[in-house]
């Protein structure tokens, strides 16, 4: 078996999609993970457009790639574009893990265990029981409002800036016992105020240039656990404005070596460590 640092002409192919993707982690976290399990695979990142990611992913078969991960804003996209798509990603509407099963693409998404495994770093118990403030309404934030339905949370409260697609994801089924309300922006503060869990699932945060939150920050609390999907060199303004108020809060940093230790196994059929993956995410 060879390794990554030695491109051969068998060395197998995954990638991650999206659009900015310059930030992306993922090529650094699988690249280590491969190597120490001395796998002879590469991870690329490949920014495309929207208009082009129907050629991309046909590309995807065409040139044999092992997989791929998707990422904003391609998720939701993707699901029309894979031959078979897994239950759960079904039940999401979004896919983030492509997998090439012999000649068919197979479309999983990892971030809703991924980020159920990354809450239980700050309440073993999940969100069983708690009231959830959710900004957002993309494909990250569905991840998220299926992983606290399946934990069994009390009530889901979901602000987006486009107030229909919260309505619209609030009103689908398959949310379990859990309460899920759509709060419109002038019913935001008072919202996340009285909730236990606070989740970022926007992009807002991710250009480290624009210093504002899409969850407004004065409310913020000593009680407040502090979710921002959002990840960057430096904490977001979300993280840094939880912690200087008392809160428990984490970035995506945790969640994405979560999603990406799944992605991982059903490329590889191997667990990797996730402790090298911790470590090169800087
Ligand atoms: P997406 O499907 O494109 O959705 C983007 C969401 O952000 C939408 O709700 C959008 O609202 C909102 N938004 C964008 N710009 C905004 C602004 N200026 N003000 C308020 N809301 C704004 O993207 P996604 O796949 O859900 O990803 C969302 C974020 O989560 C990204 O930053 C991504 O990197 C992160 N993420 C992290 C992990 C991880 O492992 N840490 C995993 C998945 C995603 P509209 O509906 O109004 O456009």
């Amino acid at each position: 078996m060879g390794t990554n640092q030695g491109i051969s002409g068998r060395t197998g192919l995954v990638c991650v999609l999206g659009h900015p993707v310059g930030h992306s982690l993922s090529p650094r976290i699988h690249n280590a993970a491969f190597r120490s399990q001395g796998l002879d695979l590469v991870y690329m990142a490949f920014d495309v457009a929207p208009s082009a990611l129907p050629a991309a992913i046909h590309g995807l078969l065409a040139l044999g790639f092992r997989g791929a991960n998707l990422t904003i804003p391609h998720k939701e996209a993707a699901l029309d574009l894979v031959d078979v798509v897994d239950g759960t990603a079904a039940r999401i509407g979004a896919v983030n893990t492509l997998v090439n099963d012999q000649g068919r693409l197979v479309g999983y998404n990892t971030d809703a265990s991924g980020f159920s495994r990354a809450l239980r770093s700050l309440c073993p118990e999940g969100a069983r029981g708690l009231t959830c403030y959710v900004a957002g309404a993309g494909g990250a934030a569905r991840a998220v409002v299926a992983a606290l339905a399946d934990d069994g949370a009390r009530e889901i409260r979901v602000c987006n800036r486009t107030p229909e697609r919260a309505v619209a994801l609030c009103s689908e089924i398959g949310w379990g016992v859990s309460r899920c309300v759509a709060v419109p922006a002038e019913g935001a503060a008072e919202a996340a105020q009285s909730s236990d869990l606070i989740v970022n699932a926007t992009s807002v945060g991710l250009d480290p240039s624009v210093k504002e939150s899409a969850v407004p920050v004065d409310i913020l609390h000593s009680h407040h656990i502090v979710i921002d999907l959002v990840y960057g060199a430096g904490p977001t303004m979300l993280v840094r404005e939880a912690k200087a108020r008392g809160a428990n809060a984490v970035d995506g940093k945790e969640m994405l070596v979560m999603q990406a230790a799944e992605s991982y196994a059903l490329w590889t059929g191997l667990q990797p460590s996730l402790e090298v993956m911790r470590r090169n995410i800087g």
